[in-house]
Formats: structure tokens, sequence, C-alpha cells
């Protein structure tokens, strides 16, 4: 990028070569920490935010997330930043989640991520049971966002026969489904040739094998992942800090407190029934216009 040749003159050249293009790893309160190819080497840049960028929005509002591309000005800075983000690349899409209200009646869009390229949910054949409602309230989600998602049932290892009902419901609709066991090993070969080689992230409910999971995929990450936790009474994962975890294999999973507890942003309970995809067919069939699939009488769905 610095050395490229540039027709316009030596100025432009010197403009250029103290800005790099890089990748948001972690984003915490007005501090970035950005990725950059630095002479054929991946350097990691503490950041501070350009303040025009910020300029006219609220505190709270997140300039620059994880998953974004930014262009980033090499800074001499007192407080020790390497560089300031100058720009945010354009989105391929956002997830986001109501933000902390406040006290404000109507909650207010928190980025969380950018630029995701699979989103899987981890769901447990057993022990807890099965949640087929969390799976497909996160599948709407991803849906809504214009992000493919993949599911992970996990715990085979518990169940003598195979779940097909659920692999061939989720498969039909060009879910990938993997099935696997951080206890045996199965399925986790298959796991981490299916990652992208961008930016996944892994969900599941608390018991699901999350944890068991990422130290299969990858020894050490689930240290790494739990060491940014600071431990409280809520649990290990209990953080504020949300990061990419480069993988060896060459991509990113993406671990963020907003995203494990997910709320949805935009969706209301109604909104969210007409996203899940595999509901369409069968909503015609419910006994009520309105029906959220949830519990009424006569769904056609549920
Ligand atoms: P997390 O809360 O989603 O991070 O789940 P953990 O990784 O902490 O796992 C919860 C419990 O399930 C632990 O006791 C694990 O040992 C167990 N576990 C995780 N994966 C498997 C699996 O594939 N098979 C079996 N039998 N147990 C598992
Ligand atoms: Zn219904």
């Amino acid at each position: 990028m610095a050395a490229a040749f540039n027709p316009n003159g030596d100025t432009v050249v010197l403009a250029r070569q103290s800005s790099f293009e890089g990748l948001v790893v972690q984003h915490g309160a007005n501090r970035y920490l950005v990725e950059i190819v630095h002479g054929g080497e991946k350097e990691l840049w503490a950041c501070s935010i350009a303040g025009r960028l910020r300029q006219g929005r609220r505190e709270q509002v997140r300039v620059a997330v994880i998953g974004d591309r930014v262009r980033v000005k090499a800074v001499e800075d007192p407080e020790a930043a390497r560089g300031q983000v100058v720009e945010v690349l354009p989105r391929e899409n956002r997830i986001s989640r109501p933000a902390p209200s406040g006290g404000l009646r109507r909650a207010r869009e928190q980025l969380v991520m950018a630029n995701l390229d699979r989103l899987w949910v981890i769901a447990s054949l057993a022990q807890p049971p099965m949640n087929l409602h969390f799976v497909d309230r996160v599948f709407a989600a991803a849906e809504h966002q214009g992000v493919a998602s993949g599911l992970i049932l996990n715990k085979a290892d518990l169940v003598d026969d195979e779940p097909r009902e659920i692999t061939q419901l989720y498969r039909g609709l060009g879910v990938p489904v993997l099935l696997c066991s951080a206890v045996t090993g199965r399925g986790i070969e298959e796991l981490r040739a299916a990652l992208s080689q961008g930016i996944d992230v892994l969900l599941g409910l608390s018991g699901v094998g999350k944890t068991s999971l990422l130290g299969r995929i990858e020894p050490g990450l689930d240290l790494k992942i739990s060491a940014v936790g600071t431990k409280s009474g809520q649990g290990r994962h209990t953080t504020t800090v949300s990061r990419l975890y480069p993988l060896e294999s060459g991509g990113y999973l993406a671990d963020t407190p907003g995203m494990r507890e997910f709320g949805l942003w935009g969706m209301v309970k109604k909104d969210l029934a007409d996203c899940f995809v595999e509901f369409t067919p069968h909503a015609l069939d419910c006994r009520f216009r309105d029906c959220l699939h949830v519990s009424e009488p006569g769904c056609g769905v549920r």
C-alpha cells in the first residue's frame, strides 16, 4: 500500500504512507485495537478515533465495532495510541442490539459487530435439552441482518439416534448442520473446516458446551476468551470487551457480551415470527392471524 505507484506526486505518497487499512479486533470505550498488515507482518495498534467521526453523536453510540474495516493514520499521541481511526469503510452487514436505555422509553440501536460471515448457533442434543426456540430466534435475527447462519448440535455422544428431523429441517433451509461432541471429538474437524476464513461467531445458551467446543477448535482459545472477562458472580464470561480472536486457520472467532445475551434490535415479537424462515408455509394453518407460534392453541407452526 505505502509503496504503491502514484502519479500524483510526492505529497500524496507521503500522506498514504502514514495511513493503513485495518480490521477492528477489539472495541471498548473510545479505544480500539486494530490489526494492520505493516511490512508484511500483522501488528496490533491501539487506536483512538478521529474527533470528526464522533461529532454530533451521543457518547454511547459506537463509531466502529469489531469486524469493521477502517482506515488508520499513524499518530504521535501522548496517551500512547499508535493510530487514529479516520474512516470506517462501508459494512457488508451489522449486528445490533437495543442499547441499554438508561431510562429512555424507546431503546436506541447499539452496534455490536460488523461484517460477520457466519453466525453459528450451538444447541445441545441433551443436558440441557434442545431449545429450538432459541435457535430460531437467533436464525431470525441473522436472516434479518443478512448474515449466513449455521447450526452446531453438540453432545452427540449423549444420544443414541441421529436427530434426523432436525438436521433435515435446517439443511432443507440451506443451513449447514454439524453433529459434534466436545467429549469424543466427533465433528470437530468438520467444524474447523466449516468456519469461514472471515469472521464467525458462536452463540449458545449456557451449558450447551461453547467453552468446551472452543477448546477443541483451537487449544487455548477458551482460556484466552475467558481471560478477557472479569470473574464475577455472573460467571467467567462476564465482560464488557468485545474481541475477534484470530484462528490458526486464518479466520476469526468473535466474542461479544452483547451477542451472548442477545437482545435483538428492531424486532418486536410479531416481527420475529415473520422472520422465521421455516414458519412461512405452516403459518397459514394457524388459527389466529397474529399467532406468535409460542403457546397459542391451534398453532400450525408449533
Ligand atoms: P458453555 O456454558 O456453553 O460454555 O458450556 P461448557 O463448555 O461449560 O459445558 C457445559 C457442560 O457440558 C460441562 O459439564 C461440559 O463438560 C459438558 N459438555 C460440553 N460438551 C459436551 C459434549 O459434547 N458431550 C457431553 N457429554 N458433555 C459435554
Ligand atoms: Zn402459530
